[in-house]
């Protein structure tokens, strides 16, 4: 512990600030923009001209992988990484511990003559079996049989890392075992990818689209994240090892003045910002925005929109930046969804939709009345897809530190509901009021139905509900309740397959009602209508935040599911998660060692927090209450020489600080009792359920006679760092 807490403060306050006196960068973004991929400029560079047009098709999944292409492309990767510094190599894969991983291995190999030379084989670039047997595999892969292997995903572009004087070549990497089956998050995400893709296109087709080629799914991630200085979280061991305060009491300023959000952005916070932003355009991240958020001390990134599995890679990669660059300025980056008591907790936003190779974005309410129709088709999908899939939804996004956000009075809510804005809304009800749509002509229903006013959905005012935790922002959802640590990978998963499986009902239905109908026009609408009947509970435009909320989504059936071992429960009952498996994105196997990873790091994390908790408060905030009371005990003694004899609040006071501390005592042992038996409960599921319900409010009721302990001891005895100067003060 540091030896004065007040020393500490002074010395963060004179911290040598020149760095911030920068000079002006002279080249312009877009000439450094991706110089630390291997883009398609590097590749046509490096490889041959046969070579170069077979690695376009491989990057669009319109070619497969040969020996004789992965031959020629591993010579150029080498060439062009070589040229550029990189001395070691490594697959980057995400397996499910939430973060990347990379194993280096040098260019290096000796010859027969004792000299060294760089190597880079085809067989290095395209598959690798690192020796990862300690990575969470849900019992899919026992360690006596470790075989894991990473794949070069293709469809991401490899890059170069560079820090504290080293260059990185990472190959971007799917992770599986021996049998094939998923370690790793980007696996499900490219079968979803694919799946979302088939089922698409055959919708499309059966409108009458013929010619689209290829349909993504499109990401945005708005990054929110926490700046504290090093220097408080080398003496908050909470901070350090859990990403989170597990005590202490509010600052009486926080967030009510909100005189942070979209506030000037401090100089010292900026100088890290340059250094993140640039970063990630060397590695072609596209940073679009950055700004202050709400809470003191919150900012916030977005990037221009990419395909998904590049803009599920590039939020991993911008996570790994903003950790990295923020040791760089004594900063540490929380990404923790709820560093703080009593101030805003981070999400990330994601922003989703669905585009052609063509470039037309499918959420778009477009000119004509066919792209309106087309709209009205995958806008049914969508809320069907959420509707059946909102189990699945919260369970994806469901972990330790998104639970402190979910359903408390700030995120969205627990209940996944799907915000529309009143445009599309009373569209919506028009369609659902009107006749029937099978005997109307396409003219007449696109008229009837005010389809045709849809292309000017204003689009700035339909987004303005941040209480929903999926909303419709005027060309695409924005699915708000993801928490900001996590890897978007598997909530975005489960949203693609959701739809996919939509997609495909729609297409079965259609064909049905194609028959007899007067046009398909019409034939798409009486679907459309059908989804949007069905599904019409997980609509909701008014406040998530309302107790009237829940008492509604619970007359309409909807879920709420406030933890995450509840969350599980209700995932692994097939049919909240059988459209994953019917899409092929995950076996049921694969679903249970998921959820069982999932859950074993739930109950991890949270004995990991009540350890630390009960550490913190047996080695700093008992002592701090003795101190007080031995300094309140001596101004009583003091105050008895003037013979006045009273000091009746000095003796309430200590009388408070002693029973304060004797409830700290009691407190830490309740949690050690409540996490012992937790641990010790042999069903995971039951030990989870356990862990949140008797373990987490332990530590809540032990955090409650800290936080009341630190109100009311000497400033100078309290050795731990303070909301108000973590917050307030770098
Ligand atoms: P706001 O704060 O109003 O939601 P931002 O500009 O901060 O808006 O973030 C919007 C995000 O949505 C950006 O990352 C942007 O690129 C992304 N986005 C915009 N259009 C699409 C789309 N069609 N598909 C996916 N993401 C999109
Ligand atoms: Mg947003």
């Amino acid at each position: 512990m540091h030896p004065n807490r007040l020393e500490l403060i002074k010395s963060i306050s004179l911290r040598n600030q020149s760095q911030l006196d920068r000079p002006i960068p002279k080249e312009k973004i877009s000439e450094f923009f991706g110089s630390m991929t291997f883009s398609l400029t590097q590749a046509e560079k490096f490889l041959t001209k046969e070579a170069f047009a077979q690695f376009v098709a491989l990057g669009r999944g319109e070619i497969k992988m040969d020996q004789k292409l992965a031959v020629a492309v591993a010579d150029g990767v080498k060439a062009w990484a070589l040229s550029l510094g990189a001395t070691h190599f490594t697959h980057w894969f995400q397996p499910n511990t939430g973060l990347s991983a990379e194993k280096h291995d040098s260019f290096i190999n000796t010859t027969a003559d004792g000299k060294v030379i760089e190597k880079f084989s085809a067989g290095q670039l395209i598959q690798s079996e690192p020796d990862a047997s300690s990575f969470p595999s849900g019992g899919m892969r026992s360690t006596f049989e470790a075989r894991g292997y990473t794949a070069w995903d293709t469809t991401s572009p490899i890059f170069i890392v560079e820090y504290s004087g080293s260059r990185i070549l990472c190959i971007p990497s799917v992770f599986v075992s021996y049998t094939g089956h998923t370690l790793d998050t980007k696996t499900g995400l490219i079968r979803s990818i694919g799946a979302l893709n088939r089922s698409a296109l055959e919708l499309l087709r059966e409108i009458g689209d013929t010619k689209v080629k290829n349909v993504s799914a499109t990401l945005g991630c708005e990054q929110e994240y926490f700046l504290v200085d090093q220097e408080y979280v080398s003496q908050r061991p909470d901070l350090l090892l859990t990403g989170r305060t597990l005590l202490g009491a509010p600052s009486p300023k926080g967030q009510q003045l909100e005189d942070h959000y979209f506030r000037a952005i401090p100089s010292r916070v900026l100088a890290f910002m340059r250094d993140v932003e640039s970063e990630l355009y060397r590695l072609g991240v596209p940073v679009k925005t950055r700004h202050n958020e709400v809470a003191p001390s919150q900012f916030e990134m977005a990037p221009i929109f990419e395909e998904t599995n590049r803009g599920s890679d590039h939020n991993m990669l911008s996570m790994e930046v903003l950790r990295r660059v923020a040791e760089q300025h004594n900063f540490r980056c929380l990404l923790h969804e709820k560093p703080f008591e009593g101030v805003n907790g981070s999400g990330k936003h994601c922003n989703w939709s669905l585009s052609t190779d063509a470039g037309e974005n499918l959420l778009d309410p477009g000119s004509t009345p066919h792209e309106n129709f087309r709209f009205i088709a995958v806008l049914a999908c969508v809320l069907r897809a959420v509707f059946r899939g909102q189990v699945a939804l919260r369970t994806a996004i469901a972990t330790n530190g998104n639970d402190h956000r979910l359903g408390a009075n700030e995120a969205p809510p627990a209940i996944i509901s799907v915000f529309l804005g009143s445009f599309l809304t009373s569209i919506l009800e028009k369609l659902e009021s009107g006749g029937d749509f099978a005997k109307t002509s396409a003219e007449k229903a696109h008229i009837d139905f005010g389809l045709s006013m849809l292309p000017s959905i204003p689009k700035d005012n339909t987004d303005r509900n941040r209480t929903s935790p999926f909303a419709f922002t005027g060309n695409k959802f924005e699915f708000r309740a993801v928490g900001s640590s996590q890897t978007v990978a598997f909530p975005v998963t489960v949203l693609n397959a959701a739809v996919a499986s939509s997609l495909d009902e729609f297409t079965r239905r259609l064909k049905q009602k194609k028959i007899g109908a007067a046009s398909v026009d019409s034939a798409v609408l009486a679907v459309a209508k059908e989804f949007f009947e069905e599904s019409k509970h997980i609509r909701f435009e008014g406040d998530g935040y309302s107790e009237a909320w829940r008492v509604e989504a619970r007359r309409r059936g909807l879920f709420e599911l406030l933890q995450t071992p509840e969350s599980f429960e209700a995932f692994l009952k097939p049919e909240h998660h059988s459209f994953l498996t019917e899409q092929k994105i995950f076996t049921a196997e694969e679903i249970h060692a998921i959820a069982d990873i999932r859950l074993e790091r739930y109950t991890k994390f949270l004995e990991i927090e009540a350890q630390t908790l009960c550490m913190m408060v047996r080695q700093s905030v008992i002592p701090s209450g003795q101190a007080a009371q031995v300094r309140m005990g001596d101004a009583i003694r003091a105050s008895d020489l003037a013979g006045t004899g009273a000091a009746k609040s000095q003796r309430w006071l200590l009388g408070e600080v002693v029973k304060l501390t004797e409830q700290c005592f009691d407190g830490v042992n309740r949690v050690l009792t409540e996490v012992k038996a937790a641990a010790e409960t042999s069903k995971l599921q039951e030990s989870a359920q356990r862990f949140s319900q008797k373990v987490l409010p332990a530590m809540k009721d032990l955090r409650q006679s800290c936080d009341r302990l630190e109100t009311m001891v000497p400033d100078e005895v309290w050795s731990l760092p303070k909301y108000r100067e973590m917050l307030f003060q770098y």
